[in-house]
């Protein structure tokens, strides 16, 4: 299964995306995690992406798809992977199919998860953290017992107070800003779908299931 998911913060992407890994298994591929393991290796890509980096600039497309490149062929990409975080840019959606072909893979597909807006804001100004381990609990996704007892450790859970409506609108802002390229130039070739993340996990893994 090649799978890119989209989703905005708060649409609960890293649940379902985390799930499909473990029954599929196939690893979820995200490009931050792939550019701070690229730092540390110290590999010829990696003093390239540090560099860029302290000097504040983004890093290149064609950096970023060589280290894709390498990524997705490791053997636990062998059956498939979910990206996250990739492609941002046209040149790298691009460049994407291209090395699909180029390694004979088969086509991907693009998932978008959605939720309306006041819906996210409502969810992620829910969020409630255990205060000991900082496992997150939120009213949909992951509720918390009753007893505000954290399931893990055994700590009490509160409420968290960084997510306020403004910052998350910012968020969701910088997420919409950030996919609207990309999201058009999949939706052009009809390679965009779209389901509704508005219900209970199991729901939304079922519909994610039947369109994979
Ligand atoms: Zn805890």
């Amino acid at each position: 299964m090649y799978l890119i998911l989209f989703g905005a913060p708060g649409v609960g992407k890293g649940t379902q995306s985390k799930r499909l890994s473990r029954e599929f298994g196939i690893p979820q591929v995200s490009t931050g995690d792939m550019l701070r393991q690229a730092i540390k290796t110290e590999s010829e890509l990696g003093s390239q992406v540090k560099s860029r980096m302290e000097r504040g600039e983004l890093v290149p497309d064609e950096v970023i798809l060589s280290l894709i490149e390498q990524r997705i062929q490791e053997p636990d990409c062998s059956k498939g992977f979910i990206l996250d975080g990739f492609p941002r840019t046209i040149p790298q959606a691009e460049g994407l199919g291209q090395l699909m072909q180029k390694l004979s893979l088969p086509a991907f597909r693009c998932i978008e998860i959605y939720v309306p807006d006041e819906i996210i804001i409502r969810r992620l100004s829910e969020r409630k953290i255990c205060s000991s381990c900082g496992t997150d609990y939120n009213p949909i996704l992951n509720p918390e017992p009753a007893d505000h007892i954290c399931i893990k450790c055994g700590g009490s859970i509160i409420s968290r107070n960084d997510d306020t409506d403004q910052t998350v609108r910012k968020r969701l802002d910088i997420y919409y800003s950030q996919t609207a390229n990309v999201k058009s130039y999949f939706q052009q070739r009809g390679m965009w779908e779209r389901i509704d993340g508005n219900r209970n996990v199991n729901e939304v893994y079922n519909d994610l299931l039947k369109l994979i």
